[in-house]
């Protein structure tokens, strides 16, 4: 099938709710795509991430081969050896607990909401506060959770008991806490909200003020997590531990799969006929999560993701130097954006045309999420076009 035949199946038989690029990418290898006439991308913002050690990489092909031909799924009314193991995994990686698995960001966040007001509602609280320009997803729980009033307005009524109060900002924060509250959810890092870095001081004093209050504290990593900052979880650069914690996107390593962590007590809440999902932790599902833990470690992904990150960064700083209209890079490891006042949306456009794939976020970001296990020349390469691409949108302008 031709470019064409195939956008055009798609103007007749699948629901308008996407804007696409007109492009059709048939095969991946590392940090590089191809479409169906051939042309090859450099990709450095792998399905916001979710490609997260690179394209094909081979210990999850293998993991997903050698899994198919055993077992796909089995229901969580059995035990199943690989569940267990990655939840050991995941609490190994970032704090004791126990896990929830599911498919999905949205489903981890439901699944955090639920647990708090569980909790909350044994203790005669049911608020939840979240940030402003945050993104929690969009069934709708999360999408009451996200602070984004345009995600919320034409699906109303929403999800009672929300309250949204300005990203690190503690002052805004502590005063909207009232005896009612039972929960927090923060991005330690924002990424559909445009790469914005929580200070480690107001986590600090949120964790505190958390403590004080018995309010559940949840991160959500469903973006910063599974090593895209350099560290397995973005709450390890702040030396704070959340009591509940989301992972999603970077987890299987492009195989869909969500997750919650949460540490005790919070970790029995949720019982028998509290909470389920059919496909959560399907052999499968776990076998390539597992399969990218065990990539990160042996090839040392994480080193590589701070390393590159700077790098990255670094080089973004060198093209602002001539380019007053870029406001601000910023970033931690491989969650990188660069602040534009201008010119957004054609950079990445016209980087998609010469054969560059990144992302431009809440109107004035222009994001990168490569793979951990991106190369500098790879790198080199993206950031060539880029230059590029600016250097004439300037000269146009
Ligand atoms: C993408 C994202 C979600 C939603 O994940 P889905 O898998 O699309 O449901 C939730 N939280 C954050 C921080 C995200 O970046």
């Amino acid at each position: 099938m031709n470019t064409k035949s195939i956008i055009d199946a798609f103007t007749q038989y699948v629901m308008p709710n996407y804007s696409r690029l007109p492009v059709v990418i048939i095969r991946g290898s590392g940090s590089r795509v191809w479409d169906s006439d051939g042309k090859e991308y450099i990709d450095l913002f792998p399905g916001w991430g979710v490609s997260s050690i690179g394209y094909g990489h081979p210990k999850v092909v293998k993991a997903i081969k050698d899994q198919v031909e055993k077992l796909i799924h089995m229901p969580n009314n059995f035990y199943n050896e690989l569940q267990g193991n990655l939840a050991k995994t995941i609490s190994e990686k970032s704090f004791p607990g126990k896990c929830f698995f599911c498919n999905s960001g949205a489903e981890a966040i439901e699944t955090a909401i639920k647990l708090a007001r569980k909790y909350g509602n044994e203790h005669a609280k049911n608020e939840i506060i979240t940030m402003e320009n945050s993104f929690h997803g969009r069934t709708f729980g999360a999408m009451t959770a996200t602070g984004q009033p345009k995600y919320r307005k034409e699906f109303e009524p929403v999800v009672p008991g929300f309250k949204y109060v300005p990203f690190d900002d503690f002052e805004a924060l502590s005063s909207a806490v009232t005896s009612k509250t039972c929960a927090i959810i923060i991005e330690p890092i924002q990424g559909e909200g445009g790469i914005n870095i929580a200070s480690r001081e107001y986590l600090q004093k949120v964790r505190q003020l958390c403590d004080e209050n018995d309010i559940v504290l949840v991160f959500d990593e469903v973006q910063s997590g599974c090593g895209r900052t350099g560290q397995y979880f973005a709450f390890q650069h702040y030396a704070v531990k959340p009591d509940v914690m989301t992972m999603a996107k970077t987890l299987g390593g492009g195989f869909p799969i969500g997750a919650v962590i949460a540490r005790s007590p919070w970790s029995d809440v949720l019982q028998p006929g509290n909470h389920a999902s059919t496909f959560g932790g399907s052999p499968l599902a776990c076998a390539a999560a597992l399969a990218v833990f065990e990539a990160i470690d042996e090839e040392n992904m994480l080193e590589n993701a701070a390393e590159m990150g700077e790098y990255l960064k670094g080089q973004l700083v060198e093209i602002q130097k001539n380019h007053p209209f870029i406001r601000e890079v910023r970033g931690v490891g491989l969650m990188v954006g660069m602040e534009v006042e201008k010119h957004g949306d054609d950079i990445v456009s016209k980087c998609l045309e010469k054969g560059l794939i990144i992302n431009f976020a809440a109107g004035k970001v222009v994001r990168f999420l490569p793979s951990l296990a991106v190369k500098r020349e790879e790198l080199d390469e993206g950031i060539a076009i880029l230059r590029n691409v600016i250097d004439e949108l300037v000269s146009e302008a």
